[in-house]
């Protein structure tokens, strides 16, 4: 008798699979758990990223039952906020925004520290980059007083980080002709179509929008160095020295000096371990594939990820992944 009531239930439940994946998409998707990731603008390197991490785990839809969907952002200060709001699960932010969110520092002093914060790895380096217009004669940073500057959107990682540099320079926005708020998916027109002379962008290289500014109008990259960031650099350990490399975009044969973060992944303490766990085994079970899918991460290496770059804690389903793979303690 019991072994029919079992049965029973196994046919009944079956039925029930069955009816709502033909009948209803709806019922269906109740089946499944979703996630999110916090990315950028559709030219920058988050995004594509962001794709590639949600391929990877989608590749293991029928095992897991997680669906992974990206989304375009206004960058890393929105991603950190979202993630703290419960919008999004996870996100890709700057190192110094990570930090800033995680100990109430900086733009973040305000809103206080975000505790629930948790790493899970470090990506691609992103240096501060400023394109200008090549007739303005800019090739410094300095240059750009009184000129007409795109200094980030709003919830951008470039402008949390120019507003530290001008902070440290003693600038203001009023400094500047005109200070534009343009996301990124905009700056590289609006310099082409001269309404703009440069544009600030903190992103990994090559990134679409510095491709659409130097080959649809003359444009350079432009050298930030001098004092403030030099105190910056000594200042906090997540702010380096950088290059852009010279011959990777037309016009631009030289390597470019300045100073930049890293890009990081994070999520909140409130995901599920186990999402967790299953997002960072679908990038680092394939990770040469991983590293194949944008040539900004190409130089990757697994151990430094886990162990660089990061301020908050680590979440425990990724630690529990890095621990079986013996990269941490
Ligand atoms: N670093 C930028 C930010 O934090 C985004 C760069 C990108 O989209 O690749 O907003």
């Amino acid at each position: 008798m019991h072994a029919r009531i079992q049965t029973m239930k196994y046919v009944l439940s079956t039925a029930a699979v069955a009816a709502a994946f033909t009948l209803s998409p709806q019922a269906a998707s109740a089946q499944q758990t979703f996630i999110s990731i916090g990315t950028g603008g559709v030219t920058g390197v988050y995004y594509p990223v962001g794709g590639a991490i949600c391929r990877l785990v989608n590749q293991g839809r029928a095992d897991h039952g997680i669906r992974c969907s990206v989304e375009s952002t206004g960058g890393s200060v929105f991603n950190v906020n979202a993630i703290r709001g419960g919008e999004l699960e996870f996100g890709v932010v700057q190192s110094d925004v990570q930090y800033n969110a995680f100990n109430g520092q900086a733009g973040f002093a305000e809103g206080g520290a975000h505790e629930d914060l948790r790493a899970l790895f470090s990506l691609h380096p992103e240096p501060m980059t400023v394109v200008a217009r090549a007739e303005t004669n800019a090739r410094h940073i300095d240059d750009l007083r009184n000129a007409r500057v795109n200094v980030g959107n709003p919830g951008s990682g470039q402008r949390a980080l120019m507003e530290r540099l001008m902070e440290r320079k003693g600038w203001s926005m009023s400094d500047f002709a005109l200070a534009s708020e343009l996301a990124p998916a905009e700056q590289a027109q609006a310099l082409c179509d001269n309404n703009i002379d440069a544009f600030v962008f903190t992103v990994g290289h090559p990134a679409g929008s510095i491709q659409e500014a130097t080959s649809s109008c003359e444009s350079v990259l432009v050298e930030v160095s001098g004092e403030a960031v030099d105190a910056l650099i000594e200042e906090f350990p997540f702010y380096f020295r950088a290059e852009i490399p010279g011959g990777m975009y037309r016009g631009n044969p030289e390597p470019t000096a300045t100073f930049g973060v890293g890009a990081t992944f994070v999520t909140s303490a409130n995901v599920p371990e186990e999402q967790v766990y299953v997002l960072v085994s679908a990038v680092f079970e394939n990770f040469d594939n991983f590293r194949n899918l944008h040539p900004a991460l190409a130089n990757l290496d697994p151990e430094t990820m886990v162990s660089q770059g990061l301020s908050a804690p680590l979440h425990p389903g990724a630690e529990r992944y890095y621990r079986e793979r013996g990269w941490i303690e």
